[in-house]
């Protein structure tokens, strides 16, 4: 279905245009020449991993399919580009302040993330974003680090602020972030019975606004914050308590995944002015926190849109940087510390969920039969004749004519006028007659609006072993477009398009938007199936706010989750594998309880022993797969 040059033969570099692995892949992700998706962690090309040898590694564990696969030095990675490039801009501008990463832990809480990124940042001080109590616990159980900052977003109570102080005591670099006014009151009641002067910081809600899926985030009517009275009423309140010299950050968040700069910079500008104003009120300051907001290029295109950003990281650090720079000399005031709380740029490329093809169904219709039978009805002769006709010329009459036959064959089936061949017939001239238009669309200057869901239509659904709903909620839930592509036989061309359905029962449960350097695609690429060959796909760049967002839907459980470390010549281990849930894990998340399940159906088995409908040792039978049902995986197992 795929129109190429047949003189050309295909290459793993036509595959990588296609599905566009070298802009969206950052260097982490490309091919091999036997046509296998390929890791590298680290610069140097030495150092790859194909994705099928990491599969068969799996499998001999016997674990099986789909698996969330995290790549642990990429996480690395990402954290030393971030400072790299922060520490690069410092050096540039000959800027005096210096660069503080914190990690929003929300954006990826799994332990082994909050763990490595605490251990690897240390060299970097890199700290922690809390933004309830759970995520400060966890954040401090981890921290060890005096230099790192570890910062206390979110609604706080009594509970809250008391871990936040504790955590100052206990030495740790922690910012009680005020989000509502009434919070400073109880922080200075607390700090004063616990007895440690806090450091206090104000979230503001700034009127600049940020295109892009989070905005609601920031902007006047954002949820979080002060406006700009509260914030002046907050310093009056410190001043009143003596308490001005605790006051040593100012925060804001724009949203997530920004992709244009221009509101980085402008967000930037409007913050220095705040921030310069509270130093001028007698605050100490000394630290800006410019949230998150740092996006990932999804979609590889490197454009102001939703799924991508219209800027490089290099830009991102120095736009920040010069901006900060530029009013604080203006006002003569020192080049405050600049923390960022990037979440999904830090962790999105650490995983990939990969996963198996079941099955598949296409639309690609019966061939039409040589003769039809004596008695076919004259519609369907009419149809026949549309298909034998149709030319780039008359293809828009065609579409109508054809159409028409078919609603009227369909309205004369309804009425017991033609049988169930004859409709099934007319079902098959159609599909060919539509095959053969989008064959011809291409050649269109101008493509009729009815056309436009010709190519989806025609589309072969690609079952997949995997559960949106659990692995990738924001595909479903807001229409975020992650990478998607098979992870072999890439030196082949993808001889059909198809869309991917998931193996939920639900109609939203699919994947039917697709990446393009130009666009988007309601079709993806990819392979015929093998006989006895499972065809492997992967989702990319999911390591950013899935896993917990992620649900049960039709108790489709935790897929099992595999971590690997590669080194610099190119080896890799295992450091972690994960279980998924079981069946009996997901019915128990739903309260039920499956020993006394166990018991109900054996009471079953036992009457219908009774009743002579089985033997007992069909019971035994029954019982064992009943009970290997529990144990099992949710997904489903070859
Ligand atoms: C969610 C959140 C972040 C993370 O934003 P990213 O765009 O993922 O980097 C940072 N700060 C705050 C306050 C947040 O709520």
């Amino acid at each position: 279905m795929i129109q190429k040059d047949s003189l050309e033969r295909w290459t793993i570099d036509h595959s990588a245009d296609l599905y566009g692995i070298r802009n969206w892949g950052t260097g982490y992700f490309d091919i091999n020449p036997k046509g296998d998706v390929i890791i590298t962690p680290h610069k140097d090309q030495k150092s790859s991993i194909s994705l099928p040898d990491i599969i068969a590694g799996i499998k001999d564990r016997g674990l099986e399919m789909p698996v969330l696969l995290r790549i642990s030095n990429i996480l690395d990675r990402q954290i030393c580009l971030l400072h790299d490039c922060f520490d690069q801009a410092i050096k540039n501008f000959g800027y005096t302040g210096k660069f503080k990463g914190v990690y929003p832990i929300k954006v990826n809480q799994q332990q082994q993330v909050v763990e490595e990124i605490t251990k690897f940042g240390d060299q970097f001080d890199h700290g922690l974003e809390a933004g309830s109590k759970a995520e400060l616990l966890a954040a401090i159980s981890f921290m060890t680090n005096p230099n790192a900052c570890l910062i206390c977003n979110g609604y706080k109570d009594e509970e809250y602020v008391d871990l936040g102080l504790s955590a100052l005591k206990l030495g740790l670099k922690c910012f009680l972030v005020i989000e509502m006014p009434s919070e400073l009151e109880l922080i200075l009641e607390r700090a004063k019975i616990i007895g440690v002067r806090p450091r206090i910081g104000i979230r503001i809600k700034l009127a600049t606004r940020a295109g892009g899926h989070w905005t609601e985030s920031g902007g006047d009517n954002s949820i979080f914050g002060l406006n700009i009275s509260q914030v002046t009423e907050a310093v009056d309140q410190l001043k009143k308590h003596g308490m001005l010299d605790c006051l040593q950050l100012l925060h804001y968040h724009l949203g997530s995944q920004i992709p244009n700069i221009r509101d980085i910079r402008n967000a930037v500008v409007e913050a220095c002015q705040v921030y310069a104003g509270l130093v001028g009120e007698g605050a100490p300051m000394g630290y800006l926190n410019t949230g998150g907001g740092l996006a990932v290029d999804y979609d590889g295109s490197h454009a102001n849109f939703i799924n991508s950003r219209n800027y490089t990281l290099d830009e991102y650090c120095a736009d920040i940087i010069e901006t900060v720079m530029e009013t604080m000399d203006s006002k003569e005031i020192p080049h405050p510390n600049i923390i960022t709380e990037s979440g999904r740029a830090t962790v999105a490329y650490y995983s990939v969920l990969l996963f198996n093809i079941l099955d598949f169904s296409t639309k690609t219709p019966m061939p039409i039969p040589a003769e039809l039978p004596a008695d076919t009805s004259e519609k369907i002769i009419n149809m026949l004749e549309v298909h034998d006709s149709l030319s780039l010329k008359n293809i828009q009459e065609c579409y109508n004519d054809a159409t028409f036959y078919r609603d009227d064959i369909r309205e004369m089936f309804k009425h017991g006028e033609i049988s169930l061949r004859e409709r099934a017939l007319a079902e098959t001239i159609f599909w060919h007659i539509i095959q053969k238009i989008n064959e011809e669309i291409p050649k269109l200057k101008h493509v009729p609006k009815e056309f436009n869901g010709i190519e989806s239509a025609l589309a072969d659904i690609y079952y997949g072993n995997f559960s949106v709903f659990q692995s990738v909620p924001d595909s479903w839930a807001i229409d975020q477009i992650f990478p998607v592509m098979p992870i072999h036989r890439l030196h082949e061309a993808p001889d059909r398009r198809a869309i991917i359905a998931d193996i939920t029962c639900d109609c939203d449960g699919k994947i039917d938007k697709f990446i393009d350097p130009h666009s988007m695609r309601s079709t993806l690429p990819v392979h015929h199936l093998k006989d006895g060959e499972e065809y492997y796909m992967g989702v990319f760049l999911v390591g950013a706010y899935q896993e917990t967002l992620g649900d049960l839907h039709n108790l489709l459980g935790d897929t099992n989750v595999v971590t690997i470390r590669i080194n610099e010549e190119g080896d890799y281990e295992f450091t972690r594998e994960l279980e998924g849930d079981s069946v009996a894990d997901v019915l128990t998340y739903v309260e039920y309880n499956p020993k006394s399940m166990i018991q109900r159906v054996r009471a079953t088995a036992e009457r219908a022993v009774r009743q002579g409908l089985i033997t007992a040792q069909e019971r035994t039978t029954v019982m064992k797969a009943y009970e290997a049902g529990l144990r099992g995986y949710t997904y489903f197992e070859r």
